[in-house]
């Protein structure tokens, strides 16, 4: 049976790509998946307590998958915007598009680094949950249109109107894991929106703050 301080230690080496090894009975080394590790350790969205601190590492470089859903345009894609060695020029215009301004179609090249703030936050809580993208690229007129409609939950200068914010939510996974996950990896403007049941990632400054 593994202490809790072990599966720190070995969960804290699997963060920073490096693949978990476990002694057998018979003193043998093994090399395990991710996915494997996770299911013999238990360790999945229950891992959020024991994230080490040091998450900031990159991601490995390897392929980089992500599913992502529109819940407004019923939209839904599988792609593999990294292939281990580049990002796929074709894919990210993929995901630019599933991402775009729904209200007037507009799409906008969005910052490559929330779809690794995805794949990372997805890392962390051992998950390939479906991403629902609440809302990606916004036009400044979308963003001056829901600024009028809404009571201060818009900012005038909203990072969404250059393709540096996502506000999304994990199919099936507690919002304040991936709350929790987002903080952790210091990489950009983390807001938590609990009753409207999404997260804002952004690629600005490291801050965080609350809404409704
Ligand atoms: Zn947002």
């Amino acid at each position: 049976m593994l202490t809790l301080a072990m599966k720190g230690l070995i969960l804290a080496a699997e963060l920073v790509n490096f693949r978990p090894r476990f002694i057998n009975n018979e003193g043998l080394i093994l090399h395990l998946s991710r996915r494997r590790f996770l299911q013999l350790t238990g360790l999945g969205a229950a891992s959020a307590a024991v994230f080490p601190s040091f998450v900031h590492a990159s991601l490995p470089q390897e392929p980089r998958v992500l599913m992502l859903n529109n819940p407004h345009t019923g939209e839904s894609l599988e792609s593999c915007y990294f292939n281990g060695h580049r990002y796929v020029r074709s894919e990210l215009q993929r995901l630019n598009h599933l991402c775009r301004d729904f209200r007037r179609n507009e799409v906008y090249p969005m910052d490559k680094q929330l779809f690794d703030q995805l794949s990372r936050i997805q890392a962390l809580l051992g998950t390939a949950a479906k991403v629902e993208i609440i809302s990606g690229y916004r036009s400044p007129a979308t963003n001056k249109m829901l600024r009028n409609h809404s009571r201060g939950g818009v900012a005038k200068k909203s990072l969404h109107m250059l393709g540096q914010a996502i506000d999304f939510r994990l199919e099936g996974v507690e919002l304040s894991l991936v709350h929790t996950a987002a903080l952790k990896l210091q990489a950009g403007g983390v807001g938590y929106y609990p009753k409207s049941h999404f997260i804002h990632i952004d690629t600005g400054l490291v801050r965080q703050w609350r809404g409704a």
